[in-house]
């Protein structure tokens, strides 16, 4: 029942999101800020439902607290936070939100272009100092100049568009050939893209092989007073070539939003101690550095909450999968789940031979409607919509699912 369902929400999740989840009739706790790992274990005992960002650190330790876990929500993009692989293999799911924060990425690059094609940066600390200095030397239109967006995915292709209608060319290069938004030219390699480009920014995840894939190398194709652009993520933009590239003139402005090391909060804190280039870089002239603010808009925080939260409930009330991040996406359009004699059987088990046998074995005195089944790595999610069930069975049906000895989880709603 809606209201045996508790959750807890961390760190000052957006309303929106609460009040999606407050609607559905569950019980919702929700505190403002994260919880150190001990009284964090405390909390989630009996909890069925988590919801966190970036902050709360779900290691297997604290998994393992939460006996009655059966999805976490990160109000957040990234998921690293959470050890999704224990997570997986002990049948609690988690979910993200990809995608809500990709027009406020693609419009704070857009600002960033500008700035620097103008050294905006540069004039108005000029200005805070007391300094009039009206330059026009080095300072562009971005109008007719070329665009590499290396990453052409949600955002970079977002920037696309945006960034065509301000007069810019734009060329892309991505490891996926995909079609290229109005008039952009996608390019075959890295190494076309640097050489044919005013601005480069990136907008690639964070894998190995994106690690420092700007370099001392990459700025040397570069063109002599280009600008560079990272609001991806740290590790992509080898930043003591940055410097370099930068102190000999080759590149003319840079943006940063995301660093190989950043603090867990808000404080004085862009010092050497927590990355040793840190007061090189600041000296820099047309720079923009930023604190991580790439998708900290208002828009994104609401559409964040009811993204995660709509994930949460589909999954507490139908068990749907799809957008989770460990599991497989497994879905039944099912018209009949909630009619009397209907219910929906979620095996979430081991994925080894012959389990679904002994599952479609327990479910043989029932009329399977639908069912669907996926697996990832070790475990496979199993859904089936049966009728000619009536409620005094459901018990004996949940008991022989548990039975099974390659169950990780069995639901049974009704
Ligand atoms: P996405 O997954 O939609 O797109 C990434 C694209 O990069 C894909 O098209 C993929 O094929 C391509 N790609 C992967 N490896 C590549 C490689 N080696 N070379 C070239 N292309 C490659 O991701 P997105 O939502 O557009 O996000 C892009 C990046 O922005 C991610 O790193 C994300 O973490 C980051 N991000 C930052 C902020 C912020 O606040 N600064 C906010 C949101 C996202």
């Amino acid at each position: 029942r809606e209201q045996d369902i508790k959750i807890l929400l961390l760190e000052n999740v957006n309303k929106t999101g609460q009040d999606v989840l407050r609607e559905q009739g569950y019980q919702v706790e929700a505190l403002k800020s994260s919880l150190p790992e001990d009284q964090l274990i405390e909390k989630i005992k009996d909890v069925h439902v988590l919801g966190i960002r970036s902050k709360t650190k779900l290691n297997s330790r604290v998994l393992a607290a939460a006996k009655n876990l059966i999805v976490v929500g990160c109000f957040c993009i990234g998921t690293n936070q959470v050890d999704l692989k224990y997570a997986a293999d002990h049948g609690i799911c988690v979910f993200n939100s990809p995608f809500s924060n990709s027009r406020s990425v693609a419009e704070l690059i857009i600002a960033e272009i500008i700035c620097l094609a103008r050294q905006l940066g540069d004039r108005s600390n000029e200005m805070h100092q007391g300094i009039w200095n009206k330059v026009s030397a080095k300072c562009w239109e971005v109008r007719g100049k070329t665009l590499g967006i290396v990453g052409y995915g949600h955002i970079g292709s977002q920037l696309s568009v945006l960034t065509e209608s301000m007069g810019m060319r734009v060329i892309y290069y991505d490891v996926v050939n995909l079609m290229s938004m109005g008039t952009a030219h996608q390019v075959s390699s890295l190494d076309e893209l640097l050489k044919g480009a005013d601005f480069v920014t990136c907008h690639v995840p964070e894998l190995p092989e994106t690690k420092n894939m700007i370099s001392t190398k990459e700025f040397e194709q570069m063109k002599q007073g280009s600008y560079l652009i990272n609001a991806s993520r740290g590790s992509v933009v080898d930043i003591p070539a940055l410097i370099e590239a930068m102190k000999s003139g080759k590149i003319a402005g840079a943006a940063l939003d995301v660093y190989p090391s950043e603090p867990a909060g808000n404080g004085d804190y862009f010092t050497n101690d927590l990355n040793s280039w840190a007061e090189d870089l600041r000296r820099l002239k047309n720079i923009i550095l930023t604190p991580h603010i790439g998708g900290s808009t208002e828009e994104a925080q609401s559409a964040i909450g009811v993204e995660v939260a709509e994930s949460l409930v589909r999954y507490v009330n139908e068990g749907v999968t799809i957008g989770a991040v460990n599991m497989p996406e497994v879905t039944l359009r099912s018209l009949t789940m909630d009619e009397p004699d209907h219910a929906r059987v979620i095996f979430i088990h081991q994925n080894v031979p012959g389990v679904l046998g002994r599952v479609n074995k327990v479910l043989s005195d029932h009329n399977v409607d639908k069912q669907m089944s996926d697996s990832r790595g070790d475990m496979a999610y199993m859904m089936a919509d049966i009728s000619n069930v009536k409620q005094a069975e459901i018990d004996t049906l949940y008991r022989d699912l548990e039975g099974l000895k390659e169950r990780i989880i069995t639901r049974i709603l009704y």
